[in-house]
Formats: structure tokens, C-alpha cells, sequence
């Protein structure tokens, strides 16, 4: 077949379910799918996983689906950190935020991990089922439309166009989505006041533990525990860069060492601005998350603030509950419209709570700290918090498990 004026041979596939990026929602999805016995095509449209930027941790509630679909022992001998507790420093006063230890799951911790070896470890598992595919190096270009209904995609790879059929296209291609953008579907901005700068320094032996927070003048800086390095995300007000940038880097490495001053004898490996990248902090949710024939799960369906690091939990979460919903539907033919909206019926409600948590946040924590030159002191509920043991299980459980965690109930085939 020909696509019209472009001389190239176009490539048709079928498949009963195309899922459009290979992120945690499309490979999670694409796997349980493919564990239930549904053909499934997962198109991603980089050459593999290892890219970075994707966020870091693995919260207690994926680590006990890993548990429920009995890969947790495997996925765990992965190198990766654990933190039992989230911390905070607000101007001179250490506080403990989170503690997960009495969490009612099997990881009382959150997992530091690459997601590339997340990503790598989920796909190397989906490869192993028959019904899966992977085709990477594959950018969907645009929809295809019979009627109403969204009836596949085309895509673009190095060996020339692909068209693919299916009953049902599930757009995961993140917050940038060209699905949900060609779909029509209508978006609704939610607002974030902040950008993050994403950069590594090493780690010594001699440093703290805890991942933690740290908050003061004007200025707030989340350090990930990486083993061997800090990653390192220094919160800017949006649109800030282009002024940091004109600071010049010295200016930004003082910034660095004068809010956490052991960084002071390692901030020279910030050789150049490569080595700090911009992440657009965006912070949205689709109106409707659904189209006959079409769905939109994770970050396409609703961007996450950084905020308490659950952007893949829940990306992870609506693949859970979608192949919950649709496995059975899909094994007999194109999923009702209704099933389609269940998806987000049973979704939305988590992903609106945490959403508002998040932009709470934003609004009285992150907003006020960039726009502040004095030294803060926590606010006292911060306080109460870091006094009580019992009131930090309350975040964990917020960060940890999230509102109405889903457990996986999508059959396995015989
Ligand atoms: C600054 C920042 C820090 C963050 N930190 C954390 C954190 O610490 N922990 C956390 O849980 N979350 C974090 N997040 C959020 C997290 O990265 C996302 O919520 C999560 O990755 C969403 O997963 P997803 O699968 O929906 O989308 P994505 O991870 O965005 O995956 C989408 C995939 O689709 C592919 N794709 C895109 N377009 C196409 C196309 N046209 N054709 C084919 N493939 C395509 C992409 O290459 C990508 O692989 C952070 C986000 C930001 C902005």
C-alpha cells in the first residue's frame, strides 16, 4: 500500500489493542494485557528505555503489584536505594515528614530506581508473553478514523510508514501527547507555579541518608539518594530559567552550596548547562479520557506535579485499572464505549484528590518559598507532623499507597 504522495510503501498491521508509548502506563498495560492473553502492540517511539528525566521512584503501592503478579522478588534484586522515611529541612530545622514503616503492604519503603531499568525490567517480562509486541523507533504521526470511531494509527519508523488497525488505541505517550491533541479531547490546565532544574552531583560517604527536602530562603531543592550520587531536583519559579542562565553558572553553583553547604567542594561537576536540564513542571487533567475506540490513560489523561514524586504510581495505576476493566471486553472484540468510560469513572476521583493535594501545595508551600527572601520556619502543622511518629504514617500513606490503590484483577491466560 501507498501512502498518498509519499512514494514509501506503508506497512499495515492488525492487533486487537495498540497502545501508543512505552512509558510505566503503556508498558504496564501492554504487559498485563498480553499476561490475560489480548493481542497487544505497544509503539514506542524512542530506540529503548534508557533515556533520563522520568522520575525515580517506585512507591509501596507498585512495588506490592509486583507483588500480586509475583515479580516482586526478581524486581528487587534490580540495584536500587530504599527510603523508609521522606525528610524536610526548612531553613535550620530538620523534620521527618513520612514515615512508611506501617504501611499495610509488603515494601514498607519507596524504591529508587533509573526508570529505564523499571521500564527495562516490565518489558523484558511482557516479551516473554506471546501475545505481546514491541516496536520501538515507532512515532505515531496521526489517527485513523471510520466514522466516529478512532480505528488505529499511523506511525513513522526507519523502515518507512506503518499503519495499524485495532479495536481498541490506548494513547500513552505522556503529557505531550499528539493522541490526545489529534482526538480533540478537551484539556483542562490546572496551573504550576514552578519549573525543576534536574541535575546529578556525587555522593560521599560521609553525607546523610534520607532522601529529603530542602526548603529556605527563596529557594527549595529535593536530593534523591542514588547510592553513589545525589539526584538532584532545584525547584525555579516558571519561566525562570532564561534569568538563572544569564547569572552564569558560578552564580548557580554558590546558589547550590549556600542552601546545602556539604555540595560546596563537588558543585565544579556542573561543568556546563548540559548537565542541568530544564523539566517543564505542567499540571492537567483531560475532561474526558475516552473516544470510541479510544482511550488515554497516565500522563496524557493528566499531567502530575513533581510534587511527592507519584506521577508513575498513578500512571501505573490507571494501566492496573484499565486492564481490570477491559481484559475480558478485549478478549472477545472492541471494548464498549461504556467500558471505556468506567476507565475513568473508577480513575478520575484518585487523580482529582491528588491533584489537589499537589496544587494545595503548590499554592501555600512552593509559591510562597520562590517569592520569599526571608529565612523560613516550618509552619506548626509541619512541625506537629515532624514531633509525631504516628501523624508522619498520614503523608506515607498519601505519597505511599495514594487514594484508592488498585489491585490487580485482570485474569491470566491459560
Ligand atoms: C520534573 C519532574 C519530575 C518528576 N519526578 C517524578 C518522580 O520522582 N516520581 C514519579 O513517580 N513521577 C515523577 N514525575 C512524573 C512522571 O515522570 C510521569 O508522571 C510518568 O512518567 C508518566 O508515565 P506515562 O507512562 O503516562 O508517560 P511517560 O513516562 O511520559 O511515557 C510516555 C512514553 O510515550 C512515548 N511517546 C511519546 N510520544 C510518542 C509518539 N508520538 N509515538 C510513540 N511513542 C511516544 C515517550 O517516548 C515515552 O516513552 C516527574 C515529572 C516531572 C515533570
Amino acid at each position: 500500500m501507498n501512502e498518498p504522495g509519499s512514494g514509501q510503501a506503508v506497512q499495515s498491521i492488525q492487533s486487537r489493542c495498540c497502545i501508543v508509548g512505552g512509558g510505566p502506563a503503556g508498558l504496564m498495560l501492554g504487559f498485563l494485557l498480553a499476561r490475560a492473553g489480548v493481542p497487544v502492540l505497544v509503539l514506542e517511539k524512542h530506540r529503548d528505555f534508557l533515556r533520563d528525566f522520568r522520575g525515580d521512584t517506585i512507591h509501596p503501592s507498585t512495588l506490592e503489584l509486583m507483588h500480586e503478579l509475583g515479580l516482586l522478588e526478581d524486581f528487587l534484586k534490580l540495584p536500587h536505594q530504599e527510603a523508609r522515611q521522606l525528610g524536610g529541612q526548612i531553613g535550620d530545622t530538620l523534620l521527618t515528614l513520612a514515615d512508611f514503616s506501617h504501611l499495610p503492604t509488603q515494601c514498607k519503603f519507596i524504591a529508587l530506581m533509573p526508570q529505564w531499568n523499571f521500564l527495562n525490567f516490565i518489558a523484558e517480562r511482557a516479551q516473554r508473553l506471546p501475545a505481546f509486541s514491541l516496536i520501538t523507533q515507532a512515532e505515531a504521526t496521526s489517527l485513523i478514523r471510520d466514522g466516529e470511531r478512532i480505528a488505529g494509527v499511523r506511525a513513522q519508523t526507519p523502515l518507512g510508514p506503518l499503519e495499524i488497525r485495532c479495536d481498541l488505541l490506548v494513547a500513552a505517550d505522556g503529557r505531550q501527547s499528539i493522541i490526545r491533541k489529534q482526538a480533540g479531547l478537551e484539556v483542562m490546565e490546572l496551573g504550576a507555579p514552578m519549573d525543576v532544574l534536574w541535575m546529578r552531583l556525587s555522593r560521599h560517604g560521609d553525607d546523610p541518608e534520607q532522601t529529603l527536602g530542602r526548603i529556605d530562603a527563596g529557594r527549595i531543592m529535593v536530593m534523591l539518594n542514588r547510592g553513589d550520587y545525589w539526584q538532584c531536583a532545584f525547584v525555579i519559579r516558571k519561566g525562570g530559567y532564561q534569568e538563572i542562565r544569564e547569572q552564569g553558572l558560578p552564580a548557580f553553583r554558590e546558589e547550590i552550596s549556600s542552601l546545602v553547604p556539604y555540595l560546596r567542594n563537588r558543585v565544579d561537576e556542573l561543568g556546563d548547562w548540559d548537565s542541568i536540564k530544564l523539566l517543564t513542571v505542567a499540571v492537567d487533567r483531560l475532561r474526558h479520557w475516552q473516544l470510541p475506540g479510544l482511550l488515554c490513560i497516565g500522563d496524557c489523561a493528566h499531567a502530575m506535579s513533581p510534587i511527592g514524586g507519584v506521577g508513575v504510581n498513578l500512571a501505573i495505576q490507571d494501566a492496573v485499572a484499565a486492564a481490570n476493566l477491559l481484559a475480558e471486553p478485549l478478549l472477545d472484540g472492541a471494548p464498549s464505549f461504556d467500558a471505556l468510560r468506567a476507565v475513568q469513572e473508577r480513575r478520575e476521583w484518585p487523580t482529582r484528590m491528588m491533584q489537589r493535594v499537589q496544587i494545595l501545595v503548590q499554592n501555600k508551600v512552593i509559591s510562597r518559598v520562590l517569592a520569599s527572601q526571608a529565612r523560613p520556619t516550618p509552619p506548626w502543622l509541619l512541625r506537629l507532623f515532624g514531633r509525631s511518629p504516628l501523624l508522619q504514617r498520614l503523608p506515607a500513606r498519601l505519597v505511599g499507597l495514594g487514594f484508592r490503590p488498585e489491585h490487580v484483577r485482570s485474569p491470566r491466560a491459560r
